[in-house]
């Protein structure tokens, strides 16, 4: 059984490398630790923070909580039928691990999600997604701990309330729910499927190469593509994504295509279009540029890096002149993706 220590280092615990401590810190590696936790807490009367691998948190230098690492662990397929199967994770496996060994398994569905940092735990947090995929697409059930109830419940994906990197663990069950195993059904035979291509990116670099669009194909793609684009976060400290894709009305995306030519927007349902954050950003020469110690990425300008080891105030700053500069020139609002904890 895990044991509460006290005055935890949290620097490496979060991916963008903001020195940090934790007053109170337990690793989560069974469902007695989850007890020892809901005990803690209340004889200490402090707050908790569930904490996956820290890469999307943005953490403040003194947190005067008990912050749970989630470190529970286990895979396994639970059942098949004719064209799927159902595979359970645990909460603390690494979620590209477990994309990996799902197509190992001949299993597929989230082989676009390669490559995104985290657990297991925390994807259905803010529903992950990449490449036109989302997590809850395949997310059939999961099961989280009531840290105030100190019980195990098991909810379906229509009770998640997934929507756009969104769901209900960031707001009715936000740090009162640890999630602690998801159900995935995945299909079955990857050689022979015809996977997710619709991101042009995507198509582009499997037709240049000559490559069907098998899982494992895709797999390959999305991971060389990545890797090609985004920073490491194991050697330049950063958190994906700094700011959420805007979403505006048909109005104000046609007002603004009159002002800035090739101002990139994808259509969403409701007549309302998302316009790509990075755009925006990099029109007003924010990439690359440093200041306050923290520097938006040579490679991608939605991408805040923390090359100093900065604190989150700094990275803040950052991020406040970067959203007055988006709305002072297109009288639009940024919100930051990962999130700030303690909120200020
Ligand atoms: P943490 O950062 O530790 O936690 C995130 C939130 O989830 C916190 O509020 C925390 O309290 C909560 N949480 C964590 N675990 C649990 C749990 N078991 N139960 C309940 N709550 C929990 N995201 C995308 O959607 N798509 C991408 O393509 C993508 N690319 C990225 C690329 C890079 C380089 C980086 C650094 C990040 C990227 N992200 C992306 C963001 C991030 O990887 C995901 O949000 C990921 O799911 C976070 O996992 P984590 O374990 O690090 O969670
Ligand atoms: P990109 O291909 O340069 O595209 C820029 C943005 O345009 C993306 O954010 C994407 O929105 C949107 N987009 C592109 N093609 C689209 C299409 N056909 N239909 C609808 N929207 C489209 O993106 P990128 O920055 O290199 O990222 C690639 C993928 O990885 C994206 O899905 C992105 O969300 C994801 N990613 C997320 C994070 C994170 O931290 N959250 C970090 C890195 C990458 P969407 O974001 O809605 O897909």
């Amino acid at each position: 059984m895990s044991l509460v220590q006290t005055d935890y280092d949290l620097a490496n615990f979060n991916t963008l490398a903001v020195p940090s401590r934790a007053g109170h810190f337990l690793k989560i590696e069974s469902q007695a630790d989850l007890q020892t936790a809901v005990t803690y807490s209340r004889q200490n009367s402090l707050k908790v923070l569930v904490l996956g691998q820290g890469s999307n948190l943005v953490l403040g230098a003194e947190l005067d909580v008990l912050v749970l690492k989630i470190e529970l662990p286990g895979k396994r397929i639970e059942s098949f039928n004719d064209n799927t199967a159902l595979v359970e994770l645990a909460a603390g496996e690494n979620w590209h691990e477990s994309v990996s060994w799902c197509l190992d398994q001949g299993l597929f569905g989230i082989e676009n999600l390669a490559l995104i940092p985290g657990t297991v735990g925390a994807a259905p947090v803010q529903n992950i997604g990449a490449y036109g995929v989302e997590l809850s697409e395949s997310l059939e059930k999961l099961e989280y701990f009531d840290l105030v109830t100190g019980e195990l419940h098991q909810i379906t994906n229509n009770q998640c309330q997934f929507e756009y990197r969104d769901s209900r663990f960031k707001k009715d069950l936000l740090d009162r729910a640890v999630i602690t195993r998801i159900w995935l059904r995945l299909g079955k035979g990857d050689d022979e499927q015809e996977g997710n291509i619709q991101y042009p990116v995507l198509k582009s670099y499997l037709d240049e190469k000559g490559l069907s669009a098998t899982p494992k194909n895709i797999f390959n793609a999305v991971c060389a593509i990545r890797q090609s684009r985004l920073p490491d976060p194991r050697r330049v400290p950063n958190v994906g994504s700094f700011f959420h894709n805007p979403v505006v009305p048909q109005t104000q995306y046609a007002e603004l295509q009159q002002k800035f030519s090739g101002i990139p927007g994808y259509p969403q349902s409701g007549g309302s279009v998302k316009v790509p954050a990075a755009w925006l950003i990099e029109a007003l020469g924010w990439k690359g540029k440093e200041q306050f110690g923290v520097k938006v990425s040579d490679h991608h300008a939605l991408v805040l890096t923390n090359p100093n080891h900065c604190l989150a105030d700094e990275i803040l700053k950052m991020a406040d002149a970067i959203q007055a500069s988006v709305w002072k020139e297109f009288e639009i609002r940024l919100n930051i993706e990962p999130r700030v904890y303690p909120q200020c």
